[in-house]
């Protein structure tokens, strides 16, 4: 075992770098965004793993475009999956040689939320506030997984073992996406009321828009109509059987009457977030466009799903009440229909069991919906560029070489 350990590294606006960074221990070690309280933590209960996977996020990009107030410095990846090497005095059911997808969320399992099944907003490994994640600006400082190991806190709890090691490697490309982005795709359909039958508008094209358009039609969904502004990523919905929207055309209701008869949608999922683009032809980036536009096309009593990530904070942002966090959102739209609304990190060990044995037992296509597409560490700077360029690709990272033998 080779004790070196690379990641990429966010380094200021639009540049990421691959640096050396220190093994993981089973303590978490001062460093870019680390929170003082963590400093020092102990961990007995945690894992070490050799990465077999890593994806690159768009929440990553919220990052690297400059959006957050995410410190030069910060390691990045929250999407890992990966081969435990090493385990903690007090780790009970995990071994070493474990093949596990890590949930992004860093949930302790011992909280009220934990124990509820919100471990998207675990209250004990953020000191700043409920909710925590690998890699990332103001989750607790956990060092992120687009590297060659990591340390998993709480591994009991956390990690989700794969029944066959030779089975998982050859599925390697769908299970990668249990991390994160199937779970997020998926609960945004959940929460959004998807079932037999359902019309569905899903806002944004990228790789959770995708993902939960798959989500919608495992659910049994009718009709699932995709949004987005690029060409590329409504051929690669379209290519899955989704119908499209192509919001440099307008409004989303006009097209979606175009589609189903009627201006109207039985569920609505935001995944977007705040980097929203207005509709129409040339508009600017207007960051309430996804959530009114939702709150328009979901028929009364309906639900809207709101995986897409706002923030508190955006440096970016045009308008002032944005720069902290405050939309202009026509809420009266939204209470006048009876909409409810589900926000926030995606509880992703609430659905990743069951996703898992969708994907084993052939029922889910998840890396073909999103077209996942593997490089190295080494490329990943260039993964991020290309990303950022809105290609309909979702990269999966192969640090070790894994993937590749
Ligand atoms: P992405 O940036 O690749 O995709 C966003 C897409 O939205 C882009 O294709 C963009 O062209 C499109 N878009 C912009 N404005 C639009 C509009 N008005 N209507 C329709 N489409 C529009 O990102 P992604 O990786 O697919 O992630 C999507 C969002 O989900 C991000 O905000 C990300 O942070 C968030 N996310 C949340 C969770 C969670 O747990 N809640 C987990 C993962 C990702
Ligand atoms: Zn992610
Ligand atoms: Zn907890």
């Amino acid at each position: 075992m080779s004790d070196k350990n690379r990641g990429v590294i966010y380094l200021e606006p639009g540049k990421v770098e691959v640096q050396d960074i220190g093994f993981p221990e089973l303590e978490l070690k001062d460093g870019p965004g680390v929170h003082p309280d963590n400093v020092g933590r102990k961990t007995p209960h945690g894992a070490i793993l050799k990465i077999v996977s890593t994806n690159i996020c768009g929440s990553d990009q919220h990052m690297v475009r400059g959006r957050t107030t995410a410190p030069a410095g910060l390691v990045l990846g929250h999407e890992i999956t990966g081969e435990v090497i090493e385990v903690g005095p007090g780790v009970e059911f995990i071994r070493e040689g474990d093949l596990c997808s890590v949930p992004f969320n860093i949930a302790c399992g011992r909280c009220r939320n934990c124990k509820h099944g919100d471990t998207g907003v675990c209250e004990n490994t953020n000191p700043d506030r409920p909710g925590s994640a690998y890699g990332y600006v103001d989750m607790g400082g956990w060092v992120g997984g687009q590297a060659n190991y990591v340390l998993v806190p709480y591994a009991d709890w956390n990690l989700l073992k794969f029944p066959d090691k030779d089975q998982a490697l050859e599925k390697i490309l769908d299970l990668t996406m249990l991390s994160d982005i199937f779970p997020t795709g998926y609960h945004g359909c959940v929460t959004a009321g998807v079932t037999t039958g359902s019309t569905v508008y899903i806002a944004g094209a990228g790789p959770v828009g995708l993902a939960a358009a798959h989500s919608a039609q495992l659910l049994g969904a009718a009709v699932v109509v995709v949004g987005d502004a690029i060409p590329e990523r409504l051929d690669q919905a379209r290519s899955f059987g989704c119908e499209t929207v192509d919001i440099t055309k307008g409004e989303p209701r006009d097209q979606i009457e175009q589609l189903l008869g009627v201006p109207e949608v039985d569920c609505g999922v935001d995944c977007v977030g705040f980097e929203a683009r207005g509709h129409g032809a040339d508009a600017a980036e207007a960051p309430a466009t996804v959530l009114n536009a939702l709150m328009d096309v979901t028929r009364a009593a309906g639900a809207m799903g709101i995986p897409g990530l706002y923030v508190t904070a955006d440096p970016g942002a045009a308008e002032e009440a944005a720069q902290q966090g405050s939309l202009s959102l026509s809420l009266g739209t939204g209470w006048a229909k009876s909409l409810s609304f589900t926000t926030g990190q995606c509880p992703v060990m609430r659905y990743h069991r069951g996703l898992m044995m969708a994907i084993l037992h052939d029922r889910a296509q998840i890396a073909k919906a999103v077209n996942a597409t593997v490089i190295t560490l080494d490329e990943a700077p260039r993964g991020y560029k290309d990303f950022d360029s809105g290609v309909a690709r979702k990269f999966v990272l192969d640090p070790n070489g894994v993937i590749a033998a």
